[in-house]
């Protein structure tokens, strides 16, 4: 059974010779836009990989070679710029061409300090499109012919795993706990959604969450009494019976431990998923819906799963001062959790002007920048 969104992707024929040489990735969201480039660029004789998931095209920017990439900027996951750094912090040298819908002063500066080699603005014109790709290919020395293995780098990912663990604190500053954030010291893999990504292609999502649970468990004696760690899950280890395993080190200490099962990915194709939480709640853990407000279901997820606690998206946080549609959502939120007795967590505070409203909607904890980065050692 596959709990993944299928993925929509068109494959042309790779350059035959395997250099790469004459190979262009286009990553666009939109799959109508993607194609039309597409077709430009094998129109004029390029082998074309068109891509509508920015992070399954980061992944392969790192594990394959390309002549040039074309982006659009505004992606859901990954924009066109964490593309591009990713691509950078790699590879100096290959063409980048940014596209945007929407030009702002922000991502103009950000594509330039990354060395785009172009911004362009939607719509793109065929000839416009051709001229920046192959001006960008003639400007770029030959790229040597070495490519990296992506088993390596996902085992080299994984070797050098760490958690990093930012503070969740009561709206008074009282500290509720911990939540656990998958990292790297593996450069080209240093992001989680790309270690998970590589682990999903990999299929390896079983053992990076086992990995990931280990190492959680590991900091609970180091905070405090009454402390929480909290800890990702990808839906699909709820399917693994290791995790209802009361001698794994992280059953062990499960009284401590809030799961967050994500709202961004599909729940409601896991087979029994009432009585896996059960089963988990008898064992002692606490579940939390993450990103409430960015996913699929909606508040489908807070009646299907029950769970002690939510976290509010940030994207719903951000500049909730100004908006009124966001304070009313958050609102309703917050008093539906309150009639059920459920926690509430704004995440991505970055301001005081958004802790403050966020204080005055009546939510209990925060997490953000503001009050704490994730950090590679639990302070104290
Ligand atoms: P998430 O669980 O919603 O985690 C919150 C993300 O927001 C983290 O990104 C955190 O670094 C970031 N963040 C926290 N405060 C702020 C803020 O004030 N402003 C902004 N702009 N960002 C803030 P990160 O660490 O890159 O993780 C991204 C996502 O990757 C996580 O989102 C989670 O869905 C997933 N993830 C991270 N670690 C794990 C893991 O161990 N296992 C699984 N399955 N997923 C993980
Ligand atoms: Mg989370
Ligand atoms: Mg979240």
């Amino acid at each position: 059974m596959s709990v993944e969104t299928p993925r929509r992707t068109q494959r042309f024929p790779p350059s035959a010779d395997g250099s790469g040489a004459s190979r262009v990735l286009v990553v666009d969201d939109d799959e109508d836009v993607a194609k039309v480039y597409g077709k430009v660029l094998a129109g004029a004789g390029f082998d074309v990989v068109v891509r509508t998931d920015s992070t399954q095209a980061a992944l392969e920017v790192v594990t394959q070679r390309f002549a040039a990439i074309v982006s659009d900027i505004a992606m859901p996951g990954m924009s066109g710029i964490d593309l591009l750094s990713v691509v950078r912090s790699y590879d100096a040298d290959v063409p980048v061409i940014l596209v945007t819908g929407n030009g702002t002063l922000e991502t103009a500066m950000d594509a330039i300090s990354l060395r785009s080699t172009e911004y362009l603005l939607k719509p793109v014109d065929p000839p416009a499109l051709l001229r920046a790709v192959r001006k960008g290919i003639e400007r770029v020395r030959p790229a040597p012919v070495v490519s990296v293995q992506p088993t390596h780098l996902l085992d080299s990912a994984l070797e050098k795993m760490w958690l990093a663990f930012q503070p969740i604190s009561s709206v008074r500053g009282k500290l509720y706990g911990y939540e656990a954030l998958l990292r790297s010291d593996e450069s080209a893999l240093a992001r989680p959604d790309l270690i998970i990504e590589a682990a999903k292609e990999a299929d390896r999502l079983e053992e990076l969450g086992r990995r990931v649970r280990a190492k959680a468990s590991e900091a609970v004696p180091r905070v405090p009494d009454g402390v929480a760690i909290f800890v990702n899950l990808h839906v699909c280890e709820l399917m693994d019976e290791e995790l209802f395993d009361i001698t794994t080190p992280l059953g062990r200490v499960a009284s401590r431990i809030v799961l967050e099962v994500t709202e961004r990915q599909k729940l409601d194709e896991v087979p029994d998923m009432e009585g896996r939480l059960a089963r988990l709640r008898r064992m002692g853990f606490r579940i939390a819906i993450d990103d409430l407000g960015a996913g699929y279901s909606g508040l489908n997820s807070v009646v299907m799963l029950d769970p002690e606690i939510v976290k509010i998206d940030m994207a719903l946080v951000r500049k909730v001062h100004e908006s009124l549609m966001r304070q009313s959502v958050i609102q309703s939120l917050v008093d539906l959790a309150r009639t059920t007795g459920i926690q509430v967590v704004a995440e991505g505070i970055e301001t005081t002007e958004e802790r403050d409203c966020i204080a005055r909607l009546g939510c209990g904890l925060l997490q953000g920048y503001l009050l704490g980065r994730p950090a590679r050692d639990i302070p104290g």
